[in-house]
């Protein structure tokens, strides 16, 4: 912890020669999009996609998961894309999965999980049954985590299509959703086309 202390205490002094960018961030913010990604500290959006400060409006969630659509929700996760689709108004949101994701692992093995009950109630929002109630297997996707949490990043978008909000933008053509997947080893970014389910290089 006190290396990121200290790097905080002079944050100041490293970013003097950027003056001029970061005194322009008071004026309000208009993100490149909503980026949608677990809380695993190993996935670093700005670092892969080279976002500087007021473009990237992110939400990073266990798992990346979005709940279904509850109109009486009092859910953060619920809470902040309407705050950027509604009041920021983003053109794209972006869920970006990743290799040796936790919550996938907990997803394919309830057993990982079994010893905290609020991480298997947020888990079952992810719109999967578990293992114990219906094996992947039965969908086709075996073992292997990739196709998996590649499905699981689609999962996640068909939710988004379902907050009317977002429905809305949709239809109208203002917002546009994108399924990644980030490689932890090599920093490769998968993506699936509109309207395809494989994931291939961006
Ligand atoms: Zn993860």
């Amino acid at each position: 912890m006190q290396t990121l202390i200290e790097h905080a205490r002079t944050f100041p002094e490293k970013i003097s020669d950027q003056q001029d960018e970061f005194a322009q961030l008071v004026q309000g913010q208009q993100p490149q999009a909503l980026f949608i990604s677990c809380s695993d500290s190993r996935v670093i959006p700005a670092l892969f996609t080279g976002a500087r400060p007021g473009d990237l409006f992110e939400l990073r969630t266990a798992g990346n998961i979005v709940p279904p659509y509850r109109s009486q929700a009092a859910c953060g996760v619920a809470g902040s894309l309407e705050f950027a689709v509604q009041a920021l108004q983003v053109p794209d949101i972006v869920v970006c999965g990743h290799s040796h994701c936790g919550a996938v692992q907990g997803l394919m093995r309830e057993q990982n999980v079994a010893t905290m009950p609020l991480v298997r109630h947020w888990l079952s929002r992810a719109g999967h049954r578990t293992r114990t109630d219906e094996p992947w297997q039965t969908q086709g996707l075996g073992e292997d985590p990739t196709p998996v949490t590649q499905e699981h990043v689609l999962t996640q978008l068909d939710h988004l299509r379902g907050y009317p909000f977002i429905a809305r933008r949709l239809s109208s053509g203002r917002l546009r959703l994108h399924a990644w997947y980030y490689t932890v080893e090599t920093g490769e970014v998968l993506a699936a086309g509109p309207g395809r389910r494989a994931f291939k290089p961006l």
